[in-house]
């Protein structure tokens, strides 16, 4: 066995403390949630000036050098630096002050912007996604106060909920200053309430539209319909060939990957999707590998005449959006490729088809065997008394991949301050408090674990 990184007095102090500075943490994650930081355009865009003032208030007061930095017309981003002990791991703490629309506010038990405590729970537009981000990270600078372990980067973006479309220029122009050996972004999920958890996968993108034409003009259906083809009848057979019998995507040449083994059975898939009674599963291996690490394919969006103006007409040019999910490792060009070649060789009666890309993401792939995620395993499992789990997400997050694909070197930990109850995005939004005091004893032992890093953080050199 080799000597732990810190000892189980070390590990007791720091959680005291963390549990200690919890109701000032509260206080200041409840004044965040009371700004309506909206980042859609059609809301007041002072409220994200002034949640990104804030939270450079809060950095600068855990003795931050902290600059607001804005790209390409976009919001506000803080970046927060302090330099720790020579030769120490610079790790950078991600996450976003911007937040979702609040919705119908009929729906909502409380006022979305009046963050209020309920059965342990505080709910809040932002009071998890991702304003507990931002605290959990000043929550582990405080229980370092004055004695850094790491050298620490914040980076609190002010524009995630509408696409972090800066984001690339921030990275491209501000790089320098984020780089780091370790990167944590605070914006994801935990299994379960008890359960930590670090999302280790994501789910590449491709968008593709898909042309078919048959005729160079509509002609009349009665005089003829019969020899001819419609172009949207040869649109829907050449959609029919993009998954076979079973459900599987049936484009040649994709990657597949197996998720990690968890208990998430079909009835919590159905209940968490809506799924209507009768409507069978789709597809093949476990349904987390369904959902995280397998290729998914659905017809999103068609151009064709609506039912309501529909005439007696051939339709002469149909037009259908697909999107793609890949398997983490996936390389979207090349997925791209793969479904150009299925659909051309398909083409039903001769038609004329064509295949645009219209958007790609490539996926995320955590390398969890590095020293980094040594110590993040074991500083949930000490904060949470449980193991932590790996898990994926189905879905892309764009600062994930960007982070990824600009610091190819960092040890990147998805960590998370959601549970399944919180209904990030919707009313009702909730954090659970419990938790989250275990997040930020986690991420306090974390950085004391990294400072103690013999070697460099990736245990490779
Ligand atoms: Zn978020």
């Amino acid at each position: 066995m080799p000597e732990p990184t810190l000892t189980p007095a070390e590990t007791a102090a720091i959680r005291e403390r963390v549990v200690g500075l919890m109701p000032a943490v509260l206080d200041d994650l409840r004044a965040l949630t009371r700004i309506p930081s909206v980042s859609l355009g059609s809301f007041d865009q002072a409220r994200v000036e002034e949640s990104a003032e804030v939270t450079a208030r809060l950095l600068r007061a855990e003795g931050l050098e902290v600059e607001i930095v804005r790209e390409d017309g976009g919001r506000p981003a803080v970046i927060g630096r302090s330099e720790g002990p020579a030769g120490a791991p610079r790790v950078l703490l991600y996450a976003h002050h911007d937040v979702q629309p609040p919705g119908d506010a009929a729906e909502w038990d409380s006022h979305p912007f009046e963050p209020t405590e309920r059965d342990g729970r505080l709910y809040g537009r932002g009071a998890a996604d991702d304003k507990a981000g931002i605290m959990a990270h000043v929550a582990a600078l405080r229980a370092h106060a004055g004695d850094l372990p790491v050298g620490v980067t914040v980076f609190v973006e002010g524009e995630e909920e509408v696409g972090s479309d800066s984001l690339a220029t921030v990275l491209e122009r501000h790089g320098d200053r984020l780089d780091a050996d370790v990167i944590v972004l605070a914006d994801a999920m935990n299994w379960e309430v008890g359960t930590p958890a670090l999302t280790t996968t994501l789910r590449g993108l491709v968008r593709a539209d898909i042309t078919v034409s048959t005729l160079d003009h509509g002609v009349h259906s009665g005089m003829f319909g019969g020899p001819l083809p419609d172009a949207l009848t040869a649109l829907c057979r050449l959609l029919a060939t993009l998954h076979d019998a079973a459900g599987d995507v049936a484009v040649a040449g994709l990657d597949h990957a197996e998720a990690a083994d968890l208990d998430y059975d079909e009835a919590r898939l159905r209940a968490e999707s809506g799924a209507l009674e009768g409507t069978a599963l789709i597809g093949s291996g476990s349904i987390l590998s369904r959902l995280w690490t397998r290729p998914a394919l659905s017809v999103i969006g068609l151009d064709a005449p609506a039912v309501e103006a529909a005439s007696n007409t051939l339709v002469p040019s149909a037009r259908a959006r697909v999107s793609m999910r890949l398997a983490p490792t996936q390389d979207p060009g090349r997925a791209f490729e793969a479904l150009r070649e299925h659909l051309l060789s398909r083409a039903p009666w001769g038609a004329s088809v064509e295949v645009t890309l219209s958007d790609e993401g490539p996926g995320f792939a955590a390398a969890t065997d590095g020293a980094a995620h040594d110590e993040a395993r074991a500083a949930f499992a000490d904060a949470w008394g449980a193991a932590p789990v790996e898990i994926g997400c189905g879905g892309s997050i764009p600062f994930v991949a960007a982070f990824a694909e600009r610091f190819p070197e960092a040890a990147i930990l998805v960590t998370g301050v959601e549970d399944p109850d919180t209904r990030a995005h919707g009313a009702n939004e909730s954090l659970h408090l419990g938790e989250f005091e275990r997040v930020c004893v986690a991420e306090a032992l974390l950085l004391a674990r990294l400072g103690r890093l013999p070697t460099g953080p990736r245990g490779s050199d």
